[in-house]
């Protein structure tokens, strides 16, 4: 049986495709290519006029929409309604998509009723030899396996950051529309709530990881605690470089166990075996211990430095390419007056984009 591949995408709510969308496009594209069968997209949203014209020069054959007000919000009874629409309508065999919280939380589902198959957090598709096998990272990222199937259609969820985004002219597209009567909405989407930390602290697309560990709420060796300098050291360089923000769950822990805590840091930001994986090119961190639990959610993250004041940690034992011995407060108290100096000359006259205690 000839394979079609579809790629299937959501719009975001300005209307645009979002980067993942456009990395899974990226792996769509090479999955077609390599197996010489045509790509179809499907794309579904509230209006998916720019969203195709974004994509209209992918070398899709075929472009097919599932739009309007019923699916300009996330709800599983008409997302997955779309997807499953589309991929009927498609008569698709390989269904590539992004990993996006939508599209995870609808395609085994889908696939499901399409008597389908599913792998979700693909990292890879290798379609070079003319067939076609994924892989993904098992036991928290520490096996890769490859798998191939048979059973079609056969859903690739695509990890962000595996693959380069799209990028294409705009082509104006009319995309063959697809009718959904939507079975269910007793959902309703009545507004937007952000997650509890003060500050959105967690950048994926940060070149930089900052890792605070649970050193920077112990007491110090003036047998005093220093949380508020330490909330005020990594936010001010936060500020400073954009990075993105990670915690080890002892940090997070302390909140719930009523001990002095960051109010910059919610679970959201643990790092390791039970928090996330992130992928950024670099990692800093202190006062965390880099205890093996931890460290594996550090695995896609390529050089990475540590500061404690402890020469047999966990980061001395090979997980670190640099490890600091000393103190992460007077080492981010002169790193930040450092960049502050930057800032500062960098602007001429103008001031810093922040400030903190120095
Ligand atoms: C099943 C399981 C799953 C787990 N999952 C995770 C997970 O997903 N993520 C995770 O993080 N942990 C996880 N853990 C816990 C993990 O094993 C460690 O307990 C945790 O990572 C330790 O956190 P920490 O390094 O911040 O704290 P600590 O171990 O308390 O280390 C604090 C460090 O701060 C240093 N320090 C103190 N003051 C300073 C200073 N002024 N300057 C420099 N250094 C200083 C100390 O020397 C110390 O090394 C898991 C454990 C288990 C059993």
């Amino acid at each position: 049986m000839t394979d079609t591949v579809l790629y299937l995408a959501h719009t975001e709510a300005d209307g645009s495709l979002s980067r993942a969308s456009l990395e899974a496009l990226t792996v769509a594209q090479t999955t077609a290519a390599g197996l010489h069968v045509s790509l179809v997209v499907g794309l579904f949203g509230g209006d998916v006029c720019d969203a195709a014209a974004s994509v209209g020069g992918c070398g899709a054959s075929r472009f097919f929409a599932v739009a309007g007000a019923d699916f300009a919000s996330p709800r599983y009874a008409s997302d997955a309604a779309a997807a499953e629409a589309i991929a009927r309508a498609t008569d698709a065999t390989i269904v590539v998509a992004a990993h996006t919280s939508r599209l995870a939380r609808v395609l085994a589902g889908v696939a499901f009723r399409l008597n389908g198959c599913i792998d979700t957090h693909v990292s890879a598709v290798d379609s070079s030899d003319g067939s076609i096998a994924v892989a993904r990272w098992f036991y928290r990222q520490r096996i890769e396996g490859m798998a191939r199937r048979t059973q079609r259609p056969w859903f690739l969820v695509i990890d962000p950051g595996v693959a380069t985004a799209y990028v294409g002219p705009s082509v104006d597209i009319e995309p063959e529309t697809i009718t959904v009567l939507v079975p269910s909405t007793r959902t309703q989407t009545v507004g937007l709530r952000e997650a509890s930390a003060a500050e959105q602290t967690i950048r994926p697309d940060a070149a930089l990881l900052f890792v605070a560990g649970a050193g920077w709420t112990r007491k110090q060796k003036d047998g005093q605690t220093h949380t508020e300098e330490a909330e005020q050291l990594i936010l001010g360089f936060l500020g400073a470089t954009g990075a993105s923000l990670g915690s080890t769950k002892s940090l997070t822990d302390i909140a719930g166990e009523g001990l002095a805590v960051l109010h910059c840091l919610s679970h959201m930001n643990q790092v390791g075996q039970t928090g996330s994986t992130p992928r950024h090119p670099k990692g800093l961190s202190a006062c965390c211990h880099g205890e093996e639990p931890h460290v594996v959610g550090w695995r896609f993250i390529r050089e990475r430095r540590a500061v404690n004041l402890d020469a047999n940690c966990g980061w001395a034992r090979g997980k670190a390419d640099v490890l600091y011995v000393a103190d992460a407060f007077e080492v981010m108290r002169q790193l930040n007056g450092l960049l502050r100096a930057r800032e500062t000359s960098s602007r001429g006259d103008r001031q810093p984009i922040y400030s903190n205690a120095s």
